[in-house]
């Protein structure tokens, strides 16, 4: 389809100001609700290709609100951009080295979910300008996924009200359609006091509030035997958070995987296999079987060669087929939160080396790579793409519309 190639060539033609902006993320990490720089970053670039862009929304200082053109259709796209503490790491460096010891770094790729989205949104804003086509492009500045929930805070406060679709990406170990449901999350913050006193002139008159913490935390191990087996208890000591699972949407999902397919398998080069090699020949006889066993789970319809080769390549250039299960996935988002509010979908790029996690040093080591400039590329032209379908296509809004209706079965949010 003509049209979709003007979307390509847009990004293909702007593709080192792209990288660049990932870049710039990964090189100024930060946590939680504290984004200063990724969100000025995002939100100057969306100004300048002529979006209005509220900053500060939501009682966050660091969540933005970018609109450009106006009425519907309507297209939300969620940006993320915040870092993991602790977890700093030079950039092509394939082993354990700080940048700065105990410095955030961006381990879960948040850098090219922030680039990513905005690319796919400056793709179709300059087709809109250049076709004269109606509608509106909502960039939201989410910060906060990992820990605080962001988008949480901004779904109370109606961010997501009025959109026909909301689109995004995450880096992953796949590349695919995220089709299932998530766990929702509770957080609570617990805080412990405890009383001060001389712990060898008078140790009874003291009171240890890490006692306290500890305590409760054997408590809760006991408690893990009694719960279901697709519920996860992790402490750590962070802020209230909200609560919402991820409403899956099989309509706008498929259109979305099927604009993934048109720009699949992701065109790594011998450079970028050479780059992640190192990587990979590191992992561990164990690592190596869990992958395996995962790539079995994850492309059943693979021969014993096939999956021989995908477990033996540094990088995962595979596109994963179209699923929908009915269980969670084992992990949690609050891409769950806005998904409550508008029919949402989300792809998921490889991008770190086959057989390293999110979370990992390593995914911050290869977040500048040839590879990951990849998988955000790929995922904003399957962003651009799908975005353009909801833009154009009324049948595709009102199924997706109906379907969500459906799922959301009268919850409120
Ligand atoms: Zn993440
Ligand atoms: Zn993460």
């Amino acid at each position: 389809m003509k049209e979709k190639q003007q979307l390509l060539d847009y990004i293909d033609s702007n593709a080192d100001f792209f990288r660049g902006i990932s870049d710039q993320i990964w090189d100024h990490p930060e946590v939680r609700f504290d984004t200063p720089h990724s969100a000025k970053l995002l939100a100057d670039t969306l100004r300048e290709q002529g979006f209005d862009v509220e900053e500060g929304v939501c009682g966050l200082p660091h969540a933005f609100r970018a609109t450009y053109g106006a009425g519907s259709p309507a297209v939300g796209f969620l940006a993320e951009y915040d870092a993991l503490p602790g977890m700093s790491q030079q950039a092509g460096v394939p082993e354990r080295l700080p940048l700065l010891e105990g410095a955030p770094g961006h381990a879960c790729g948040h850098n090219a979910i922030g680039a990513g989205n905005l690319v796919g949104a400056l793709a179709v804003r300059d087709f809109m300008q250049r076709n004269h086509l109606p509608g509106r492009l909502v960039v939201f500045g989410c910060p906060a996924e990992e820990s605080g929930f962001g988008k949480a805070v901004m779904a109370r406060q109606g961010a997501f009200d009025g959109l026909d679709a909301l689109l995004t990406w995450h880096p992953m170990e796949d590349t695919t359609l995220w089709g299932g449901s998530c766990l929702s999350i509770a957080l609570i913050y617990y805080t412990f006091q405890g009383v001060a006193s001389h712990a060898a002139a008078a140790p009874e008159k003291g009171r240890s509030a890490l006692d306290a913490a500890e305590l409760m935390n054997l408590g809760v191990q006991f408690l893990r035997e009694h719960i279901p087996s697709t519920a996860r208890i992790h402490y750590a000591f962070l802020d209230v958070g909200g609560a919402a699972d991820y409403v899956v949407n099989r309509a706008l999902g498929t259109a979305m995987y099927e604009n993934l397919k048109r720009v699949t398998p992701l065109p790594y080069t011998k450079e970028d296999y050479d780059q992640a090699r190192p990587f990979f020949d590191r992992e561990d006889g164990d690592a190596k079987a869990a992958l395996l066993a995962r790539l079995r789970r994850v492309y059943p319809h693979f021969s014993k060669e096939e999956l021989d080769s995908l477990a033996a390549s540094p990088l995962n250039h595979a596109l994963a087929p179209l699923a929908f299960p009915a269980e969670a996935m084992m992990l949690s988002t609050d891409v769950g939160d806005a998904s409550w509010f508008a029919p949402t979908a989300q792809v998921t790029v490889a991008y770190g080396p086959n057989g390293s996690a999110p979370h990992s040093w390593q995914w911050v080591a290869m977040g500048k790579s040839g590879a990951a400039h990849k998988a955000m590329l790929t995922a904003a032209k399957t962003i651009a793409m799908t975005a353009y379908d909801v833009l154009t296509d009324g049948e595709l809004r009102e199924k997706a519309r109906k379907e969500h209706k459906e799922n959301m079965r009268g919850r409120v949010y």
